[in-house]
Order: C-alpha cells, then structure tokens, then sequence
C-alpha cells in the first residue's frame, strides 16, 4: 500500500466553505472529505477534485456506486456556481447554453485565461481547430463537455435560470 498523503489544511477549509460546512448534497452537517475521482486512480487532493459529503451520500457514491460521476461533478460544480468561482463573462457562456440547447460549441476571442475556472473545471474543453486565415488574434473553438451538458441539464430540471 502507497502512503496515501494527507489532504492539506487548507485545501480541505477552503472545500468545507465551499459546501458551507455541510453535505453538498443532502445539506446534512456532519461531513466528511470525499474524492471525486477516486485517490486510488487520481492520486489527486486537489480542491477541484474534493467535495464535502456526508458518510451517508459518500458511501452512496464510492461503495454502492448508486451516484455516479457526473452527478457528482454536477454537485460539485453547482457549488462553484454558488460560490461566484466563475466570473461574469463564464457565466454568459454557460446561460448562452442553456437558451441554446442545441449547441454544444462556441468561438471565442477572448483569452483563455476570460475562462479559466470554465476549461479548469472541466466544463469547457478547448479544440484544436485552426483559423488559417487569421492570424493576430484566431479565435478558438470550446465544446460543452459532458460535465457542462450535466451542469446545464441540472439547472433546467431544478429551474435555476430563465
Ligand atoms: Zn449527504
């Protein structure tokens, strides 16, 4: 068995907070840290990757397997949502996909660093499609990942935007 570090001090406050010290999803107080992508596949303790839950929902999650990882990506982002991690130009983006939603694209001549937290959380994911044809400034193309479809589907379901 590899040593399995633990989480630093920190990074577990700053996770807690982010979920206002309760399960991100029954709202239950009594909480534990919980990987998203497993440790034992990710050896990752960073924040993007941990999630405050509950015993109950966490064995829901690693042991039953009865919420699966979209879901918990979607818990997890919906927290980042709540938390203003995005700024007013990412949160144009994901509201242009929820009115849209038969798009899953879109050109962007902003920098990368306008969606950082967006393309960071797994939401967006840059393609490599070239614009030959313009050359100070190509734009680049994103695609809504799964994770963003999930996000914008939950918000749909519980009625989130308009
Ligand atoms: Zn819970």
């Amino acid at each position: 068995m590899i040593n399995r570090p633990s989480i630093p001090k920190e990074i577990e406050r700053k996770v807690l907070i982010e979920a206002g010290h309760r399960c991100a999803i029954c709202k239950y107080t009594r909480i534990e840290i919980a990987h998203i992508i497993p440790w034992a596949e990710s050896s990752d303790n960073s924040f993007e990757n941990l999630i405050a839950l509950c015993p109950n929902c966490h064995d829901l999650y690693d042991k039953d397997k009865k919420i699966d990882k979209i879901s918990m990506l979607t818990y997890k982002n919906n927290l980042a949502v709540l938390n203003q991690r995005y700024g007013d130009f990412e949160r144009r983006i994901l509201q242009h996909f929820f009115d849209n939603p038969n798009e899953s694209q879109i050109v962007l001549w902003e920098r990368d660093l306008d969606v950082l937290f967006l393309v960071k959380d797994g939401l967006l994911k840059p393609l490599d499609r070239k614009y030959a044809n313009i050359i100070n400034f190509p734009p680049k193309d994103y695609l809504l990942t799964e994770e963003g479809k999930a996000l914008i589907d939950s918000w749909k379901k519980n009625h989130c935007l308009k």
